[in-house]
């Protein structure tokens, strides 16, 4: 039967000798392709010692902003835990009292905000969502834990710190927003 491509191989029965036997053709070759990759650069990096370079669009941990007299943002709306779509996002609302003025911007602030980070899958959707500019991801990548309790982030983890004389360590707009700002 004649076959329907040109591409078929007749197969030479031939005895191999004696270095084919003891497979040392194969050897050499394999060994050829290893050292080839010796002088290629290499995929992988010394993590943490060497960091790599993230996208400008990279979106890492979030922070809760405060404003610049040290008053959280946040007015628990509830905007973000609505747009996400994870469902990562929990809170409890509460309404503020005479002389916590400088502690919450809003008459209603979050007394707990939670982010799930086994949940969320960092789309960005909740800080487009914001209507105060509180809530925005950072640079910062997720620390990695042994357990599932510590990766539900509270406001501890979450709100912008603040130093012992009350200055705010401000964490610094994200690359990526920088980024968007410049197109
Ligand atoms: S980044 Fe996305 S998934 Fe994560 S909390 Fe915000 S909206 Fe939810
Ligand atoms: S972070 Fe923004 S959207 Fe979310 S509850 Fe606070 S004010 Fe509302």
């Amino acid at each position: 039967m004649e076959p329907l491509t040109n591409r078929s191989k007749k197969l030479v029965h031939k005895p191999m000798n004696l270095a084919e036997r003891a497979y040392l053709p194969v050897i050499v070759h394999g060994m050829a392709i290893t050292m080839g990759h010796f002088f290629r650069k290499k995929a992988t990096i010394q993590y943490p010692e060497v960091k790599r370079e993230f996208a400008p669009v990279y979106r890492g941990v979030h922070i809760l902003k405060r404003d610049e007299n040290g008053a959280e943002r946040c007015t628990a709306c509830g905007l973000c835990a609505l747009s996400c779509p994870a469902e990562a996002i929990t809170m409890t609302a509460a309404e503020r009292k005479p002389g916590e003025e400088l502690l919450y911007r809003e008459e209603k602030y979050a007394a707990v905000y939670e982010i799930n980070m086994l949940r969320c899958i960092f789309c960005g959707l909740c800080e487009e969502a914001c209507p105060k500019e509180a809530i925005f991801l950072s640079d910062s990548i997720a620390i990695a834990n042994y357990d599932r309790e510590s990766l539900v982030y509270g406001k501890d983890r979450l709100v912008e710190p603040m130093d012992p004389k009350g200055h705010i360590n401000t964490v610094e707009e994200a690359e990526r927003q920088k980024w968007f700002k410049s197109r």
